[in-house]
């Protein structure tokens, strides 16, 4: 049995890494999907590779930081899939690195667009689909970082990841009665081009991989997989929380 037959999602940040890989599982596993990012032909390729394989899905490029890209989701969601029953909230970038006595208050309100009010954007219209729909599953992606651990230059995203987690603990008790659950993921470092950005020469990989427990890099499969089970009913009763998929980041000593 496919864990999301049945089911319409909304996957951000859909053209490359962990909101592709989630997408392409999503649609695996029985859910029609509407996904998005800013670079269409990415986003072509991902639908085209979904319906190749018996899937359903449909793009919608734009910008995240833009209200109304998140209430076109929502009713493309309706209108072509007769509902909303997920949002993966995961679009993200970690913006200009500075330390915070140097940052620019263009970037700060950049980082706070792109990764903490485009997920409010999405939660305000997804809501209402889910209230209608009888329930619903919100993932935010969050991170490590700024929650279990601090890297210099990072102020502006550590702070808009952090404030997801206060988004998603509201959202899960204003709307838990209604059968919606709020819950936020947060990824180690992972092999994707925002991750590589961090680990693009031999040395900063071989860092930046032992900081885990695990002594690597998560692959974007991984941390979909985790997606899913925050998406689907093996979660039913988890609302509220946040999954860490970090490979023993934020124990890790060693
Ligand atoms: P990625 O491969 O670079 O993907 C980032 C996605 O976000 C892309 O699809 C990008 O699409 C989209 N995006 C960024 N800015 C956007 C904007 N203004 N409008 C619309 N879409 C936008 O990186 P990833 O690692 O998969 O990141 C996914 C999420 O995981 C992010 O929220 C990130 O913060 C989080 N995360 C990543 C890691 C890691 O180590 N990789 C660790 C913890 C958390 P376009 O460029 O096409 O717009």
């Amino acid at each position: 049995m496919k864990q999301l037959s049945g089911k319409v999602a909304i996957v951000t940040g859909a053209s490359s890494g962990i909101g592709f890989e989630t997408a392409k599982l999503f649609a695996r596993e029985g859910a029609k999907v509407v996904v998005t990012a800013r670079r269409d032909r990415e986003l072509d390729y991902l639908v085209a590779e979904i319906e190749r394989t018996g899937g359903e899905a449909i793009a919608l490029a734009g910008d995240i930081r833009e209200e109304s890209l998140a209430s076109a989701l929502v009713d493309l969601a309706m209108s072509r899939f007769g509902g909303l029953d997920v949002a993966f909230n995961n679009a993200g970038s970690t913006g200009k690195s500075t330390s915070v006595a140097d940052m620019d208050a263009r970037d700060w309100a950049d980082a706070i667009d792109t990764n903490l009010t485009s997920a409010f954007y999405g939660a305000k219209y997804q809501i209402p689909a889910m209230v209608k729909r009888g329930g619903g599953s919100i993932i935010f992606t969050s991170t490590f970082v700024g929650n279990t651990a601090a890297f210099p230059g990072m102020g502006a995203y550590a702070a808009a990841k952090a404030g997801l987690i206060g988004l998603m603990q509201v959202i899960a008790v204003e709307y838990g009665a209604n059968a919606i659950r709020a819950n936020a993921l947060l990824p180690g470092g992972t092999d994707t081009p925002l991750g590589r950005a961090f680990s693009n020469t031999p040395e900063t990989l071989a860092f930046v991989e032992g900081l885990h427990a695990l002594k690597r890099l998560a692959q974007p499969e991984e941390i979909a997989r985790s997606a899913l089970y925050l998406a689907s009913d093996a979660s039913s009763f988890t609302t509220g929380t946040c999954l860490l998929a970090d490979g023993g980041i934020s124990v890790n000593r060693t």
